[in-house]
Formats: C-alpha cells, sequence, structure tokens
C-alpha cells in the first residue's frame, strides 16, 4: 500500500475557477487513469483523451490504424509514436480542448512526452502541461486487470473479485453476458507492466525534474484518490 501525504489524505474541494488546462493521468494499467479522468471531466468538464479509447474505436471503425494497432495490443506492445502522437494531434484540434483536457494514457515513452511539450510550446497561450501519477501495488492491479469485466451493452466495469456482479459473469442493469478485455490476461498484463517500466517511468521522471510531477495514493477509496487528484492539480497549477 503506497502512502498517502499528509495534503493527499486531507484533500477537499479545488476552486472552480481554476482554468485546468492540459493534464496528463500517469500510471500502470489498473492504476485507475480512467476512472480518475471521469471524475476530473465531471468537475471541470474538459475532455477526457485516451488514447487506448481512440485506438480501440479505430479498429472498431475498421481503419488502417485500428488494424496496426490491435496486433501490438493484443501482445502489450505500445504503438508506434508516430501514430498515436499524430492521433493525438488531431484530437487536440477539436474545440472543446480550449480550456483543458485529460490525457489518460499518454504519453506513454520519452519520445511522447517531448512531442507533446513542443507540440505546446508551438501553441501560445497554452499553459504547460502537468502530469499526476496514480500509484498502486503491483498485486492490487494484477487482481483489478484480470478480475475485470465489461458490461458490452453499457459499458460498466466490475471485478469478480473487487466489485462483483450478483450473477455471475452477468451484468446486474442488462442482463448482458460481460466481456473481458482481449489484453487483460495475466501474460499480456506482465507484458504492459515491462512496458510500463521501461518506458513510461522515464516520462515521469522527465516532468519530476520540470517541477510539473505530483504523485497520489491510488489505493485508497475512489473519492478519496478523485480529492487527491484534485488537490495535487490545484498545487500545481497554484
Ligand atoms: P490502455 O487502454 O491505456 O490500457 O491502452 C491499451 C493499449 O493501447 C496499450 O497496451 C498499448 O498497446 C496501446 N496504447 C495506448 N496508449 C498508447 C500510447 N500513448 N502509446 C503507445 N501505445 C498506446
Amino acid at each position: 500500500m503506497v502512502v498517502a501525504s499528509q495534503s493527499e489524505a486531507s484533500a477537499g474541494t479545488v476552486s472552480g475557477h481554476l482554468t485546468p488546462g492540459p493534464i496528463l493521468l500517469l500510471g500502470a494499467p489498473g492504476a485507475g487513469k480512467g476512472t480518475q479522468a471521469k471524475a476530473l471531466v465531471k468537475e471541470w468538464g474538459i475532455p477526457q483523451i485516451s488514447t487506448g479509447d481512440l485506438l480501440r474505436s479505430n479498429f472498431e471503425r475498421g481503419t488502417e490504424l485500428g488494424r496496426q494497432a490491435k496486433v501490438l495490443m493484443d501482445r502489450g506492445e505500445l504503438v508506434s509514436d508516430d501514430l498515436v502522437n499524430q492521433m493525438v494531434t488531431d484530437r487536440l484540434k477539436e474545440p472543446d480542448t480550449a480550456r483543458g483536457y485529460i490525457l489518460d494514457g499518454f504519453p506513454r515513452t520519452l519520445g511522447q512526452a517531448n512531442w507533446l511539450d513542443g507540440h505546446l510550446t508551438a501553441h501560445t497561450g497554452a499553459l504547460p502541461v502537468i502530469a499526476i501519477s496514480i500509484r498502486v501495488s503491483y498485486n492490487q492491479l494484477l487482481r483489478r486487470i484480470t478480475g475485470r469485466r465489461i458490461c458490452p451493452v453499457c459499458q460498466t466495469i466490475y471485478n469478480v473479485y473487487l466489485q462483483p456482479p450478483k450473477v455471475d459473469e452477468v451484468c446486474d442493469k442488462e442482463g448482458a453476458h460481460l466481456v473481458r478485455r482481449s489484453d487483460d490476461s495475466k501474460e499480456v498484463f506482465d507484458e504492459r507492466m515491462r512496458a510500463y517500466e521501461s518506458l513510461t517511468a522515464p516520462v515521469i521522471e522527465h516532468y519530476r525534474k520540470l517541477g510539473r510531477f505530483e504523485a497520489v495514493d491510488g489505493e485508497l477509496e475512489v473519492d478519496a484518490v478523485s480529492a487527491g487528484v484534485m488537490t495535487a492539480i490545484a498545487r500545481l497549477r497554484g
């Protein structure tokens, strides 16, 4: 269990007047980046940009990018920087990103981080990016990932160990048979952890050195983690 700092543990509300700007949520697979991104969307009405979701949506729409990405995703490997950077460039052109946005799962390599820094510098007036890392221990991540099940109809996320449905493998709301993401097996999880440790951990160091980084304890209750994330953002934007 990661111990929360005093300020994380006592996190309270954050000024609604704050302009959030670009916020990176970093963390290992299963750390809760998506869940916390949704809390920030609710707080500030800015979009969540998940590169994993964008890639999955490309695959579902049958694009060439989606087909290329799926092979790598199913092995737990990263998609090339060029492909992902281009996808993010296109998404950042949308007008809903003007006050800020939450990047969930991007940047995952130093190359992507350098590209993003350059991209933002080129857009004068943009606030600098700030990075929040959600820290969760290996055993907890493993349970979250290998236990994760999703309702194919309403997208509700369950966990067979931590938050099971009333009837095994069946959605409480829709009665649909729950599905598993194709990359949520133990083998692929281990590969994703290797990619995270070798390629994404240096991204954390990059933003730490720039003084634009904070870590929060991701093993607390969801609301307490959200409070920690918002307090960290307020401090970094203060
Ligand atoms: P996620 O949904 O964030 O867990 O991402 C699922 C998979 O999509 C990852 O294991 C990678 O294969 C791919 N992916 C997502 N974001 C990136 C990124 N920023 N760079 C490279 N590959 C990515």
